[in-house]
């Protein structure tokens, strides 16, 4: 049976706790276990009885004035036990802005001012969408999916991160730590066969799965029908801006995503400057709720699946997917964004890609390597985003940048949480000229430009957040580039745009091909943003309406 996750009630005035925890069961009591403790002391001893036994936490819900320590000081220590648990602090109206530093100091994820009365108004709807979000991406101990792989393999690094991002829920068993579990895979074989294995509940056993037979068994779509008005290339913030607000008004959206809706900002692990979060919203809760609405309002999500070509067949617009299939459509927007390249051009690096050596901000990652040192390479936003997150579970975080110190690339506040935070070290002048290890990554040669003296140190695991390109190598034979190959639209398109056709000139979003748009960091000239994204996705969904007036 599933342990069912706790939700743990911290009050130091009994008869509020009694209130609260009453609250709490009558809501809550079918999904979670409720836990109530009278004081930070006490609290901190049942957290460390939880954690001793295995079992899953889902959310905090603390009183701040205590006389034993502030309920500020009590989450920063359960943070330490259960760094993924939803936290909530209570406070009384005089108490405001201690909340407001402790979501500064400790990360809290909402304040809750006392009392809450009728609490259908003003608590649940607070607390159903924490709990939502911690259910969203909690690895319970369940019996469902197991991902068994070895823990240096690149392919069980790409599984467990398509799963994790897709919000699919699974075990991860480490074969290299497991004697049972190798005995398993390897019954009736002569070695072990190519990695990850995928168990299934109903028994079966999937070898080395692609995305698109992993998307299959997990239940997400995978076939798509013949035609649709619209059909969007790409998940990301400019995607799905696109869908919602195209299926929203009425037209028939199909989206291919070849690996999980969100985009590059769906690995971001805290998007702090996003209008309307002033708590900030980790890449993957902004994913899976625009992925959410777009599905509401009817639109199609084909995931694991890649766009690999495209052609004009007026008044069609054909996309050929990897599999070999091709979906027809009248309108087209290209939202492909950017990824990073995987060109860190030193020695050592490309053989120990996905063994140590990651390429942007691999989040399922970052719990692999508690308690050991990582090293972030590159200063801008993503990787001081990264450097916070793996800071949370690494030792030690060493981030390498060119320039002399983070700030001329980076955001400030950023710069300012970096400063704060113990475990991150920066390291300046200085660039990566060579990474060695046997079967995953034990170090690295860091260079310094201004001493000219180069070190050997060793390192677990190294997070390379830069150099990132275009995805168009796809589209470049049907739509013209910029010699960097980002796409050209509007009227940058409009020399470009030979064969064209109708009597007007590209719209504000249209490539050189009528009726095939792009939106977000894959055009010329865009700001590379997730607001920006968001805005030219539902920005173009206009053009696309003129467009379609006319086929
Ligand atoms: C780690 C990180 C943190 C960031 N943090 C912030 C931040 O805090 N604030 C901010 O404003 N910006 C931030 N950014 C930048 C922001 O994420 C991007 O500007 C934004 O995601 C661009 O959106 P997009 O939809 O244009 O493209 P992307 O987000 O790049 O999405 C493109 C999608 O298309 C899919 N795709 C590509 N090719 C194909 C194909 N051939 N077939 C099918 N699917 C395909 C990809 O898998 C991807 O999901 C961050 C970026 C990173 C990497």
């Amino acid at each position: 049976m599933t342990t069912k996750p706790v939700i743990l009630a911290v009050d130091d005035d009994r008869e509020v706790l009694g209130a609260v925890e009453r609250d709490l069961r009558r809501q809550y009591r079918q999904r979670h276990r409720i836990v109530a403790a009278a004081s930070g002391a006490q609290a901190l001893e049942t957290a460390r009885e939880l954690k001793r036994r295995g079992a899953p936490v889902a959310l905090f819900l603390v009183d701040q004035r205590m006389p034993d320590m502030t309920g500020t000081q009590l989450l920063g220590q359960l943070r330490a036990l259960f760094p993924d648990t939803k936290r909530a602090l209570l406070t009384a109206y005089a108490d405001t802005s201690a909340a407001i530093a402790a979501i500064n100091e400790v990360g809290v994820d909402h304040y809750l001012l006392k009392p809450w009365d009728p609490p259908e108004q003003c608590l649940y709807p607070v607390l159903d969408d924490l709990l939502a979000d911690w259910t969203a991406h909690a690895v319970l101990p369940f019996d469902g999916l197991r991902v068994v792989g070895s823990r240096w393999s690149p392919q069980s690094f790409a599984t467990r991160d398509f799963l994790s991002r897709n919000q699919v829920p699974y075990q991860w068993v480490d074969l290299d730590e497991d004697a049972q579990m190798r005995a398993l895979v390897l019954e009736g074989r002569d070695a072990t066969p190519p990695l990850p294995v995928v168990l299934l509940q109903d028994g079966r056993m999937l070898v080395a799965p692609s995305n698109a037979e992993l998307a299959a068994t997990v239940g997400l779509q995978t076939v798509a029908r013949p035609f649709y008005d619209l059909v969007v290339v790409g998940g990301g913030p400019a995607g799905l801006a696109c869908a919602v607000y195209g299926a929203s008004e009425g037209l028939k959206v199909l989206l291919v995503e070849q690996n999980a809706p969100g985009g590059q900002a769906g690995t971001s692990s805290m998007i702090e400057n996003y209008l309307g979060f002033p708590n900030g919203v980790t890449g993957a809760d902004l994913a899976r709720r625009a992925a959410t609405q777009a599905r509401r309002f009817g639109t199609e999500i084909l995931v694991g699946h890649a766009v690999v070509g495209l052609r004009r067949e007026d008044p069609y617009r054909i996309v050929e997917l990897a599999n070999g299939t091709e979906v027809a459509c009248h309108a087209l927007m290209l939202a492909s964004g950017m990824a990073a390249v995987k060109e860190l051009a030193v020695p050592g690096a490309e053989r120990l890609v996905g063994a140590g050596v990651y390429y942007g901000a691999a989040l399922s990652e970052a719990a692999m390597y508690r308690g050991q040192h990582v090293h972030v390479l590159g200063g801008a936003n993503s990787a001081g985003q990264g450097a916070l997150f793996f800071s949370r579970y690494a030792e030690r975080v060493t981030m390498i940048v060119r320039k002399p110190t983070l700030s001329p690339q980076m955001s400030q506040y950023l710069v300012d949480r970096i400063a704060y935070t113990a475990n991150i070290e920066v390291v300046g002048d200085s660039e990566i000229t060579a990474v060695y290890g046997t079967d995953h990554l034990e170090c690295l040669d860091l260079h310094n430009a201004e001493t000219g003296e180069t070190r050997t140190v060793p390192a677990s695991a190294l997070f390379v957040f830069i150099g990132v390109a275009p995805r168009t190598e796809a589209f470049r034979p049907l739509v013209a580039t910029d010699d960097k190959g980002f796409i050209l639209t509007g009227a940058d398109a409009r020399e470009a745009a030979r064969g064209w056709g109708p009597a007007r000139e590209p719209m504000m979003f249209e490539t050189s091909v009528p009726g095939v748009f792009a939106a977000g960091d894959i055009r010329a000239n865009a700001n590379r943003r997730i607001a920006a994204a968001v805005g030219e996705g539902s920005a173009a969904i206009f053009s696309v309406h003129q467009y379609l007036r006319g086929v």
